[in-house]
């Protein structure tokens, strides 16, 4: 057996101690010695409320109890993301996590239901998707394991509080044995010939050195722009928000069981409900509102009480030209940023952890691994952007700058070849690698407005009558089985209520669990 593989850990916001987290927990302590280094002085950028359901896979697989980690960091549920105003003023859809209806024949559930608008039937195709409706509702239950009943057709994620998770991964990482050493890292040291890293250095003078290093560095990305001089792919012409400021509010109204993005003047906004707080914030492009402006049309358009005044920070969307360089793989924002408006960020910090789970070196570099590394980041990152940009390019509301530049702009190939298929006959592609599958594709598109010209043919191969019938039957028993679901705000407070909520926020008296 080889000896353990000594790896250094730069930083300790969710990238860190995600990866701290995993390694720990998946790595054999025989084959690791692992160490973090972080400065409480330079702190953690402290937002990333908002998950998709892959992070559940990941608490499970490393050992975290659900229930414990929700009440550690005032979270709730998560069905989906709620768009208002994005295709056209007045506009309103939630892409679910989930399906819509169920898959027929080998062919999507969504050509029957475009077969049905020919027939004269106006169904909102949301009312065929299980979370869509539970999300309207407030409503909330794990789904059903094991079954074929319409109430297994979804998934969950959570809204947390990001400093608290971090905090949290740090408890269960130093109980595994990882040592947190504290300071400020001054410089690096690198092999003369190969170029590899050596080891940190910290203002104390301490020497942090190591085999392995894992830039987590935040936006700062020390290791892999500041050693390696990695480049920078500006995605900004198609994703031109490079402004967000985050606010919180008190929790007032209902605990919704998804996270609500509204489309603002010059971006848009976003209204997280944790336990204890709601997390909002502005996300706009400097190129066509001032601060002053989007702050006042933020505080404007908040009806609760603030808890912090806003802060300001600022991005550019795009990646680093490759993640792993030599001896350093980086995690996190220092591998790239793309908007939050799909809570995308720490799902790309979790996919990176995978694949570096199962591509990690032995001992020293081997460029086949970074190789590969690098290809599998390079279609996560471009599948997610591409899947952003729909977001913005398909609109026709023409009532500010913003969006106008936006729907005439150039998309790429990629995202044009996709939205010339799914226009034409509801095409939408399944790929391997890469997050989002043909039902987020297809909320977003339908979502966006863009209804498909045609239907498939062979959606024709099912009688009309009897396609109508049973699209009809799925709509009325998602409806009867969410009726029976508990109030999300009940179903939180029973399963995982954070010791400091006031229970008189805890108004929807209903508990079935
Ligand atoms: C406005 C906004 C909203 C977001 N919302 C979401 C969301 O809803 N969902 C989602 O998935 N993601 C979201 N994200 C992204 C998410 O916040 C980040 O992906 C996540 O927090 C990971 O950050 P990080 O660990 O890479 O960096 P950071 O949290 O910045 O951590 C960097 C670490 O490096 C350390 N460090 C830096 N320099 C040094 C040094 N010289 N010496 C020692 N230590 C050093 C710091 O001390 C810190 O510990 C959002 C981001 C922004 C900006």
């Amino acid at each position: 057996m080889d000896k353990p593989l000594d790896i250094v850990i730069l930083g300790g916001g969710t990238a860190g101690w995600m990866a701290a987290a995993a390694l720990s927990a998946l790595l054999p302590a025989g084959r690791r010695r692992m160490r973090l280094v972080e400065s409480d002085e330079i702190g953690i950028v402290g937002v990333g409320e908002a998950t998709l359901p892959h992070i559940k896979n990941f608490n499970d697989s490393i050992g975290i109890d659900e229930a414990d980690m929700m009440r550690a960091t005032n979270a709730t549920f998560k069905l989906g993301i709620h768009f208002v105003d994005w295709g056209f003023k007045g506009s309103s859809y939630i892409h679910p996590f989930g399906v819509h209806g169920s898959a027929q024949a080998g062919l999507g559930f969504h050509q029957q239901w475009r077969r049905s608008l020919d027939a004269g039937r106006d169904w909102d195709i949301q009312d065929f998707s299980f979370a869509c409706v539970a999300a309207n509702a407030n409503r909330f239950d794990f789904p059903a394991v094991g079954k074929s009943t319409v109430n297994s057709t979804y998934s969950y994620a959570y809204h947390f509080d990001a400093s608290l998770y971090a905090q949290y991964l740090r408890r269960f990482v130093e109980a595994r044995g990882v040592q947190r050493i504290e300071g400020k890292v001054r410089d690096v040291e690198q092999d003369p010939d190969t170029g590899d890293i050596r080891a940190l250095v910290l203002e104390s003078g301490e020497r942090i050195a190591g085999q392995f290093f894992i830039d987590c560095s935040g936006f700062r990305s020390l290791l892999l722009a500041g050693r390696f001089g990695t480049g920078w792919d500006d995605w900004s012409k198609w994703l031109p928000c490079d402004r967000a400021m985050p606010v919180p509010t008190e929790r007032c109204g209902d605990l919704t069981p998804y996270t609500r993005v509204i489309a603002m003047n010059a971006g848009w906004r976003w209204r997280i409900p944790l336990q204890h707080r709601t997390g909002n914030g502005y996300v706009f492009s400097s190129r066509f509102i001032d601060e002053d402006k989007a702050r006042a049309e933020l505080l404007n358009s908040l009806g609760e009480p603030l808890l912090a005044e806003p802060r300001m920070l600022k991005f550019q969307a795009g990646r680093r030209v490759h993640s792993w360089a030599r001896n350093c793989v980086a995690l996190g924002l220092s591998s790239g940023f793309l908007e939050p408006l799909e809570s995308t960020s720490i799902y790309l910090i979790q996919i990176a952890i995978m694949h570096l789970l199962e591509l990690i070196p032995t001992k020293g570099h081997d460029q086949r691994l970074v190789d590969e590394f690098n290809l599998r980041m390079d279609l996560e990152y471009e599948r997610i952007r591409d899947f952003l940009i729909l977001h913005y390019h398909l609109n026709s509301r023409e009532d500010t700058e913003l969006w106008r530049y936006c729907a005439a702009m150039d998309v790429p190939d990629s995202l044009r070849r996709r939205i010339g298929l799914f226009r034409h006959s509801g095409i939408v592609e399944q790929y391997r690698h890469g997050l989002f599958t043909p039902p987020s594709w297809l909320s977003v598109y339908l979502g966006q407005g863009l209804t498909p010209e045609h239907y498939s043919p062979l959606a024709d191969a099912a009688p009309l009558n009897r396609a109508l019938k049973d699209l009809d039957e799925i709509r009325e028993d998602i409806r009867d089985r969410v009726d029976e679901m508990p109030k999300h705000a009940s179903f939180v407070a029973r399963y995982a209520g954070a010791p400091q909520v006031d229970d008189r926020h805890l108004h929807e008296a209903e508990v079935r669990l």
